[in-house]
């Protein structure tokens, strides 16, 4: 009786993970067609509205980062989804920081991705991407979480879309610690030589669309961007569903 107990509590949790019952913000119960987050909070996420508008917040960063260093990146577009810092981005932080908990829930980021998507389609964001590329997390990282939110944010997107996922190609070569506490300056140090692309001839003359949870400084999806200087023909654009444009 006691195993009964026991194991049903088990499947529970599990259930739990990939079919979350409360809304992963308020904890109120889900209804209806309410995926990990209930409708309300959804809705008060506060949008960027990037993919409308042209020369948005994420393309000054990363304009500003490829002038800075004088690197020649086909850079075509960035956008995010809603804004992530302190004043308006309250909702989005706490769907995102669900990656820190002790039961990380995949199924948020496949979730918001798809949303994003469907939010998007009439905008020329996705239009001509080849490959939709998730910024990899270290394997130490991804062995710690059991799975990469950059990934799960692809696959919303390639449901929608129907873009292809490349998981292959961009390897992260080594772990930034502490990334959020470092300057400026020393990010985009710590970010040097992080990634590399392996058999690069495949993204020749390819747009692929960079993939993160969430752009701070802008360092780790530039220093992604860099590995793709040298593929001749290759252009990149970024997407990540939170924008902490005041650094957090
Ligand atoms: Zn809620």
């Amino acid at each position: 009786m006691l195993d009964g107990i026991r194991r049903y509590r088990w499947w529970k949790g599990v259930l739990e993970v990939f079919f979350p019952s409360v809304c992963v913000v308020c904890e109120k119960k889900l209804i209806h067609d309410e995926v990990c987050i209930c409708n309300s909070c959804l809705t008060s996420v506060w949008r960027t509205e990037h993919a409308i508008l042209k020369d948005n917040g994420i393309d000054m960063v990363f304009v500003e980062l490829i002038h800075k260093s004088n690197k020649n990146i086909r850079y075509q577009k960035g956008a995010a989804w809603g804004y992530y810092n302190r004043e308006c981005g309250q909702t989005l932080r706490r769907i995102i920081e669900c990656k820190y908990g002790s039961r990380p829930i995949p199924k948020v980021f496949e979730y918001l991705g798809r949303i994003a998507a469907q939010e998007y389609i009439d905008s020329d964001l996705f239009d001509d991407v080849d490959f939709l590329v998730p910024v990899p997390l270290h394997n130490r990282r991804l062995r710690e979480r059991g799975f990469n939110q950059a990934e799960w944010i692809c696959r919303g997107i390639s449901e929608v879309l129907q873009i292809p996922i490349d998981t292959e190609h961009l390897v992260r070569v080594r772990n930034n610690a502490h990334q959020a506490q470092s300057q400026f300056n020393k990010r985009l140090e710590n970010v040097e030589g992080l990634f590399l692309v392996r058999y690069p001839e495949e993204w020749k003359g390819k747009h692929i669309l960079l993939v993160d949870d969430v752009i701070t400084s802008g360092s780790t999806l530039f220093a992604c961007m860099k590995e793709t200087v040298p593929i001749r023909g290759c252009r990149v654009s970024v997407f990540a569903l939170g924008w902490a444009h005041n650094g957090g």
